[in-house]
C-alpha cells in the first residue's frame, strides 16, 4: 500500500509530458531514495524557477525578467522576428548561435482536436509591433506539420496587410539524410524547393 503523499508524488509526476504512471513511480523512488543528491535539488530549482521565472511581455519566451534578456539585447536585430511555435523551438535557434534577430513565440499551433483556435495563440504583442512599423522581416519557422502548416496560413492572411517581407524556412533533405529514406511529402518539398547551384 503506497502512503497518499507518495501517492501524490507520483499522481504529479505522471501529468509531466512523455511520463506514465510506472516511469513516475520509478522517478518517485528515485528521488526519495536519492535524497540529498535528486529530491533537495530538484525541490530547490522547482522553488525557483516558481518564484523567479516570467513570461516575456513581448515575445513569449520565458526568463528571469520580462522583457527577456534576447529581446532587451541591444545588440540582436529588432527588425527581424523568427515565429516560431514553442519554446523548445526558440531554444533550438539559440543553441546554433547564427540568427542574431529577435523571436516571437506562438505558444502552440492551431488544433481542432486540442481546442487550441487563433485566440488562444500569442499574437497580440506581435501584430503591435508590426502596427508600429518596427519590424522588417517575420521569417515563419513553425513545424512541418499539417497544424503548423495551417497556422503558417492563418498568421500570414493576418500580417500580409502589414507590408512586411513574409520568409519561411526550407524544408527538404535533411543534412546527412539520404534521398531514398525520405518520405514523399519532404522528396516533394525538396524537389520543388530546388537551387540553381551555376
Ligand atoms: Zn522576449
Amino acid at each position: 500500500m503506497i502512503g497518499s503523499e507518495i501517492d501524490n508524488l507520483i499522481i504529479a509526476i505522471a501529468k509531466l509530458p512523455g511520463l506514465g504512471r510506472r516511469s513516475a513511480q520509478r522517478i518517485a523512488l528515485h528521488l526519495l531514495k536519492n535524497k540529498e543528491f535528486s529530491l533537495h535539488p530538484l525541490v530547490k530549482s522547482l522553488q525557483e524557477a516558481d518564484g523567479k521565472i516570467v513570461d516575456c511581455v513581448d515575445c513569449g519566451n520565458i526568463d528571469m525578467t520580462s522583457p527577456c534578456s534576447i529581446c532587451r539585447d541591444h545588440k540582436r536585430d529588432k527588425k527581424s522576428i523568427c515565429l516560431v511555435q514553442d519554446i523548445s523551438d526558440l531554444w533550438a535557434f539559440e543553441r546554433t548561435g547564427f540568427y542574431k534577430g529577435l523571436y516571437h513565440v506562438l505558444g502552440g499551433a492551431l488544433s481542432a482536436i486540442d481546442g487550441i483556435g487563433i485566440d488562444e495563440l500569442n499574437l497580440n504583442s506581435l501584430i503591435n509591433k508590426l502596427e508600429k512599423k518596427q519590424i522588417k522581416e517575420v521569417i515563419f519557422a513553425l513545424g512541418a506539420t499539417i497544424e503548423g502548416q495551417t497556422t503558417s496560413h492563418v498568421i500570414v492572411d493576418k500580417i500580409q496587410k502589414y507590408n512586411v517581407e513574409i520568409t519561411r524556412l526550407a524544408q527538404g533533405v535533411p543534412i546527412g539524410g539520404e534521398v531514398h529514406y525520405l518520405d514523399e511529402n519532404t522528396l516533394n518539398a525538396a524537389f520543388q524547393a530546388r537551387k540553381k547551384i551555376t
